[in-house]
Protein backbone atom coordinates (compact mmCIF):
# COMPACT_ATOMS: atom_id res chain seq x y z
CA UNK A 1 0.00 0.00 0.00
CA UNK A 2 1.38 3.17 -1.17
CA UNK A 3 0.23 6.22 0.94
CA UNK A 4 0.64 9.87 0.93
CA UNK A 5 -0.52 11.85 3.23
CA UNK A 6 -1.57 15.60 2.36
CA UNK A 7 -2.45 18.44 4.44
CA UNK A 8 -1.35 21.81 5.54
CA UNK A 9 1.87 22.43 7.88
CA UNK A 10 0.35 20.92 11.35
CA UNK A 11 -2.81 19.40 10.28
CA UNK A 12 -1.36 16.25 12.05
CA UNK A 13 -0.26 13.87 9.20
CA UNK A 14 2.99 13.07 10.80
CA UNK A 15 1.07 11.91 13.58
CA UNK A 16 -1.44 9.58 11.37
CA UNK A 17 1.99 8.68 9.39
CA UNK A 18 3.58 7.18 12.33
CA UNK A 19 0.12 5.48 13.15
CA UNK A 20 -0.66 3.68 9.69
CA UNK A 21 3.34 2.90 10.05
CA UNK A 22 2.66 0.95 12.88
CA UNK A 23 -0.45 -0.58 12.27
CA UNK A 24 0.28 -1.57 8.77
CA UNK A 25 3.73 -2.82 8.84
CA UNK A 26 5.25 -0.01 6.11
CA UNK A 27 8.26 2.36 6.53
CA UNK A 28 6.90 6.03 7.39
CA UNK A 29 8.96 8.46 5.11
CA UNK A 30 9.05 11.59 6.74
CA UNK A 31 11.20 14.10 4.40
CA UNK A 32 11.23 17.12 7.36
CA UNK A 33 12.82 14.24 9.37
CA UNK A 34 15.27 13.70 7.16
CA UNK A 35 16.31 16.50 6.54
CA UNK A 36 16.04 17.66 10.46
CA UNK A 37 18.32 14.47 10.87
CA UNK A 38 20.67 16.02 8.68
CA UNK A 39 20.65 18.90 10.16
CA UNK A 40 21.79 17.71 14.01
CA UNK A 41 24.65 15.84 11.93
CA UNK A 42 26.07 19.06 9.86
CA UNK A 43 25.52 17.28 6.44
CA UNK A 44 25.71 19.87 3.39
CA UNK A 45 22.35 18.51 2.67
CA UNK A 46 21.27 19.51 6.23
CA UNK A 47 23.27 23.31 5.83
CA UNK A 48 21.47 24.31 2.58
CA UNK A 49 17.95 22.88 3.71
CA UNK A 50 18.11 24.60 6.81
CA UNK A 51 18.53 27.97 5.40
CA UNK A 52 14.72 27.39 3.78
CA UNK A 53 13.49 25.57 7.13
CA UNK A 54 14.07 28.35 8.60
CA UNK A 55 11.99 31.44 6.72
CA UNK A 56 9.50 29.07 5.75
CA UNK A 57 9.57 28.14 2.68
CA UNK A 58 10.58 24.51 1.00
CA UNK A 59 13.50 23.15 0.21
CA UNK A 60 14.02 23.07 -3.61
CA UNK A 61 12.88 20.38 -5.58
CA UNK A 62 16.44 19.50 -6.86
CA UNK A 63 17.42 18.68 -3.45
CA UNK A 64 14.11 16.94 -2.14
CA UNK A 65 13.50 14.26 -5.42
CA UNK A 66 15.92 11.91 -5.24
CA UNK A 67 16.11 11.71 -1.68
CA UNK A 68 12.92 10.12 -1.93
CA UNK A 69 12.98 8.56 -5.14
CA UNK A 70 16.19 6.68 -3.96
CA UNK A 71 14.77 5.63 -0.61
CA UNK A 72 11.33 4.11 -2.11
CA UNK A 73 13.53 2.06 -4.62
CA UNK A 74 14.84 0.14 -1.23
CA UNK A 75 13.72 -3.48 -0.18
CA UNK A 76 11.58 -2.47 2.89
CA UNK A 77 9.32 -0.64 0.59
CA UNK A 78 8.25 -3.43 -1.49
CA UNK A 79 5.12 -3.65 0.63
CA UNK A 80 4.47 -0.19 0.87
CA UNK A 81 5.00 2.82 2.55
CA UNK A 82 3.64 6.43 3.82
CA UNK A 83 5.25 9.00 2.12
CA UNK A 84 4.68 12.21 4.87
CA UNK A 85 5.92 15.74 3.28
CA UNK A 86 6.19 14.78 0.12
CA UNK A 87 5.25 15.31 -2.67
CA UNK A 88 4.51 19.17 -2.11
CA UNK A 89 4.99 20.62 -5.15
CA UNK A 90 3.28 19.55 -8.80
CA UNK A 91 6.74 18.45 -9.94
CA UNK A 92 6.94 16.88 -7.36
CA UNK A 93 4.29 14.69 -7.42
CA UNK A 94 5.34 14.06 -11.43
CA UNK A 95 9.04 13.23 -10.75
CA UNK A 96 7.58 10.29 -7.99
CA UNK A 97 4.98 9.24 -10.25
CA UNK A 98 7.66 8.85 -13.13
CA UNK A 99 10.28 7.12 -10.77
CA UNK A 100 7.21 4.87 -9.49
CA UNK A 101 6.25 4.04 -13.45
CA UNK A 102 9.67 2.70 -13.61
CA UNK A 103 9.62 0.49 -10.56
CA UNK A 104 6.05 -0.97 -12.23
CA UNK A 105 4.36 0.70 -9.24
CA UNK A 106 1.75 3.50 -8.46
CA UNK A 107 0.55 5.38 -5.74
CA UNK A 108 -2.66 3.80 -4.17
CA UNK A 109 -3.77 6.70 -1.55
CA UNK A 110 -3.18 10.28 -1.23
CA UNK A 111 -4.92 10.90 2.13
CA UNK A 112 -5.79 14.94 2.70
CA UNK A 113 -6.26 15.41 6.21
CA UNK A 114 -8.34 18.57 6.05
CA UNK A 115 -7.85 21.46 8.92
CA UNK A 116 -8.79 25.02 8.39
CA UNK A 117 -5.64 27.32 8.91
CA UNK A 118 -7.11 29.49 12.07
CA UNK A 119 -6.85 25.99 13.88
CA UNK A 120 -3.14 25.47 12.52
CA UNK A 121 -1.59 28.77 13.86
CA UNK A 122 -3.18 27.87 17.57
CA UNK A 123 -1.64 23.80 17.12
CA UNK A 124 1.63 25.05 15.89
CA UNK A 125 2.42 27.00 18.62
CA UNK A 126 1.57 24.19 21.08
CA UNK A 127 4.22 21.76 19.10
CA UNK A 128 7.00 21.17 21.05
CA UNK A 129 10.00 19.16 19.76
CA UNK A 130 12.82 17.08 21.36
CA UNK A 131 15.75 18.64 20.31
CA UNK A 132 17.99 14.80 20.62
CA UNK A 133 15.33 12.20 19.12
CA UNK A 134 13.18 14.61 17.29
CA UNK A 135 10.29 13.28 19.11
CA UNK A 136 7.13 15.34 18.61
CA UNK A 137 4.26 16.63 21.93
CA UNK A 138 2.06 18.75 22.06
CA UNK A 139 1.41 20.66 25.65
CA UNK A 140 -2.41 20.32 25.17
CA UNK A 141 -2.98 17.50 22.90
CA UNK A 142 0.20 15.33 23.33
CA UNK A 143 1.56 16.64 26.50
CA UNK A 144 4.98 14.71 27.84
CA UNK A 145 5.28 12.98 31.50
CA UNK A 146 7.38 16.10 33.08
CA UNK A 147 6.81 19.22 31.13
CA UNK A 148 9.81 20.22 29.22
CA UNK A 149 11.21 16.99 28.65
CA UNK A 150 11.38 13.91 26.05
CA UNK A 151 9.34 10.85 27.14
CA UNK A 152 11.41 9.08 24.78
CA UNK A 153 15.10 10.31 25.90
CA UNK A 154 14.92 12.14 28.35
CA UNK A 155 16.23 15.60 26.26
CA UNK A 156 14.72 19.07 26.44
CA UNK A 157 11.83 19.89 24.06
CA UNK A 158 11.79 23.25 22.15
CA UNK A 159 9.40 25.16 20.12
CA UNK A 160 10.95 24.42 16.78
CA UNK A 161 11.96 27.43 14.49
CA UNK A 162 9.68 26.65 11.96
CA UNK A 163 6.61 26.36 14.19
CA UNK A 164 6.63 29.71 15.77
CA UNK A 165 4.05 31.74 14.48
CA UNK A 166 5.52 34.38 11.83
CA UNK A 167 6.87 31.07 10.20
CA UNK A 168 3.90 29.22 10.36
CA UNK A 169 1.72 32.06 8.67
CA UNK A 170 4.38 31.97 6.06
CA UNK A 171 4.40 28.38 5.97
CA UNK A 172 0.94 28.25 5.55
CA UNK A 173 0.95 30.71 2.27
CA UNK A 174 3.86 28.30 0.56
CA UNK A 175 0.60 25.66 1.34
CA UNK A 176 -1.32 26.95 -0.39
CA UNK A 177 0.42 28.56 -3.12
CA UNK A 178 2.62 25.46 -3.89
CA UNK A 179 1.31 21.77 -2.09
CA UNK A 180 -2.87 22.37 -2.38
CA UNK A 181 -2.76 21.99 -5.79
CA UNK A 182 -1.71 18.48 -5.21
CA UNK A 183 -5.10 17.97 -4.20
CA UNK A 184 -6.97 18.41 -7.72
CA UNK A 185 -3.49 16.61 -9.20
CA UNK A 186 -4.57 13.07 -7.01
CA UNK A 187 -8.06 14.25 -7.55
CA UNK A 188 -7.68 13.41 -11.15
CA UNK A 189 -6.09 10.49 -10.57
CA UNK A 190 -8.65 9.05 -8.47
CA UNK A 191 -6.69 8.28 -5.75
CA UNK A 192 -7.78 11.15 -3.22
CA UNK A 193 -9.31 10.66 -0.20
CA UNK A 194 -10.57 12.97 2.60
CA UNK A 195 -10.44 13.04 6.69
CA UNK A 196 -11.60 15.68 9.26
CA UNK A 197 -8.14 16.42 10.60
CA UNK A 198 -10.07 18.82 13.56
CA UNK A 199 -11.39 15.71 15.11
CA UNK A 200 -8.80 14.41 17.95
CA UNK A 201 -6.15 11.85 16.58
CA UNK A 202 -8.23 8.31 17.27
CA UNK A 203 -11.27 9.53 15.51
CA UNK A 204 -9.27 10.63 12.42
CA UNK A 205 -7.07 7.25 12.60
CA UNK A 206 -10.02 5.49 12.77
CA UNK A 207 -11.65 7.45 9.82
CA UNK A 208 -8.12 6.61 7.69
CA UNK A 209 -8.08 2.92 8.85
CA UNK A 210 -11.69 2.78 7.86
CA UNK A 211 -10.58 4.00 4.16
CA UNK A 212 -7.56 1.54 3.59
CA UNK A 213 -9.13 -1.20 5.28
CA UNK A 214 -8.33 -3.82 7.70
P1 LIG B 1 7.68 19.06 7.75
O1 LIG B 1 8.28 18.47 8.97
O2 LIG B 1 7.16 18.01 6.78
O3 LIG B 1 6.63 20.10 8.04
O4 LIG B 1 8.87 19.80 6.96
C1 LIG B 1 9.59 20.85 7.53
C2 LIG B 1 10.24 21.69 6.44
O5 LIG B 1 11.13 20.87 5.67
C3 LIG B 1 9.31 22.31 5.42
O6 LIG B 1 8.73 23.52 5.86
C4 LIG B 1 10.23 22.51 4.24
O7 LIG B 1 11.07 23.63 4.42
C5 LIG B 1 11.10 21.27 4.29
N1 LIG B 1 10.52 20.17 3.50
C6 LIG B 1 10.05 18.97 3.95
N2 LIG B 1 9.59 18.22 2.94
C7 LIG B 1 9.77 18.95 1.82
C8 LIG B 1 9.48 18.73 0.43
N3 LIG B 1 8.89 17.60 0.01
N4 LIG B 1 9.80 19.71 -0.44
C9 LIG B 1 10.37 20.86 -0.04
N5 LIG B 1 10.65 21.14 1.23
C10 LIG B 1 10.37 20.19 2.16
Amino acid sequence: MKIIMLGAPGAGKGTQAKMISDKYGIPHISTGDIFRANIKNGTELGKKAKTYMDQGLLVPDELVVDLVVDRVAQDDCEKGYVLDGFPRTIPQAEALDAALAKLGSKVDYAVNVEVPDENIITRMSGRRACVSCGATYHIVHIPTKVEGICDRCGAKLILRDDDKPETVKKRLAVYHEQTQPLIDYYTKQNVLVEVDGTKDMEEVFAAICNILGE
